[in-house]
């Protein structure tokens, strides 16, 4: 188990600048997750960790070596791709133990030992009853853990997953999550997870560093990506559904404050004022504002409510999403069924909390 650190990491492909003055320090046990869009440059993050890439410039450092100069096979790292093959003809035991008989490992273990780690590594994974199977008499979750397995033996010193679970179905995926958070914990292994899903990474980070285009915009935990968003990026890749955005400005006016939009303005809430007090917002700023931040009511309940029709809804779970559309703009609602919507009736709306957010407008 070690951590990892990127110090000033830059890496170009001729003229194109893939990844830009990176800089990330995991923990030893960290579950570290990055997240970013495709082309965000996830993979070639891994690809400078495992050594496949010389960086163009900077450090690495894995626990506390740099490895800049080490081969690929003398780096420890062990990474997870969805796509792991099994081969066909071995039996799950013998697609687990493969890994280990490798020339750079078979000295390290007796059989003796490598039969003790497939076995709890198969225990680990609930595959135990099937070492004796082939791939083909697997379902595909199965075929997946074994594939997990066989990373898994090696114990390296540090794993990368490298969306691994993106393509199972969502049943199986959500499965997987659990599982393998499980999996990261009880063994304590530090680990990194590439993934475009905000869900994936929420939901099973320790901590998460947001990467666009090559650059790190935050690093944070789940609950600080998602209440502090550093800018209008993270804003609107952490959240489901997505955060409301719209250019305006903070107007005071007869001691309350209003988010002001050109074709409306919202009273803010008593408990929000703290956010807005002592800023000058009152240029142009593009405003975020969450989904769960709305009251919503088939009656006026106040001065400022603003009264338009249900454009949309879907019932999630023991909550609702409902947009309302206000001139222009649509907003996004998420609120509880203690009232039950549906699309053409008139709702008074207004805000409600202090999940809002200010950014500098971005052209
Ligand atoms: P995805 O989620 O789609 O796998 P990613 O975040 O992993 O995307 P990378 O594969 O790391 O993104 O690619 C980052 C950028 O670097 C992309 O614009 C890609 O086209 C570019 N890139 C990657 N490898 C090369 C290469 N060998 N030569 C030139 N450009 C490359």
């Amino acid at each position: 188990m070690a951590n990892v650190i990127l110090k000033g990491v830059t890496k170009k492909f001729g003229s194109f600048t893939a990844l830009d003055d990176i800089n990330i320090e995991t923990k030893e046990g960290e579950f570290f997750f990055i997240l970013g869009p495709s082309g965000a440059g996830k993979s070639t993050v891994f690809n400078l960790i495992s050594g496949i890439l010389p960086v163009t410039k900077g450090e690495i450092f894995i626990g506390g070596e740099m490895v800049n100069k080490l081969e690929p096979r003398h780096r420890d790292v062990a990474v997870a791709f969805e796509s792991y093959a099994l081969y066909p003809n071995k039996t799950v035991y013998q697609n687990l133990e493969f890994p280990l008989l490798a020339p750079i490992r078979k000295s390290q273990y007796t059989a003796k030992e490598i039969d003790k780690i497939v076995r709890e590594t198969a225990e680990l994974l609930h595959i135990e009853e099937l070492l004796d199977r082939l791939p083909s008499q697997l379902s595909g979750g199965q075929k997946q853990r074994v594939s997990l397995g066989r990373t898994l033996v090696r114990r390296p010193k540090v794993f990368l997953f490298d969306e691994p679970i993106a393509h199972l179905d969502a049943k199986l995926r959500h499965r997987m999550r659990g599982e393998l958070k499980r999996l990261q914990k009880e063994m304590g292994i530090s680990a990194i997870f590439a993934t475009p899903d905000q869900l994936e990474a929420v939901s099973m980070a320790d901590r998460v560093a947001i990467l666009n285009k090559g650059v790190i915009q935050q690093i944070g935990t789940p609950e600080e990506i998602y209440f502090q968003p550093a800018n209008l990026f993270v804003a609107n890749m952490v959240g489901d559904p997505k955060i409301n955005i719209f250019r305006g400005s903070v107007k005071k006016d007869g001691g309350v404050y209003y988010l002001c939009h050109k074709d409306f303005r919202l009273p803010m809430d008593k408990s929000a004022e703290k956010i807005v007090a002592g800023r000058d917002l009152s240029g142009d700023i593009d405003i975020g504002v969450r989904p769960t931040c709305f009251r919503l009511s088939n009656t006026k309940m106040g001065e400022g409510d603003i009264q338009t029709r249900v454009s949309f809804m879907q019932r999630m779970g023991d909550s609702q999403v409902v947009k309302l559309d206000v001139g222009s703009f649509t907003f996004t609602t998420k609120v509880d069924q203690s009232v039950l919507y549906s699309i053409g009736d008139t709702v008074w709306f207004s805000l409600s909390g202090d999940k809002i957010f200010f950014f500098d407008p971005v052209a």
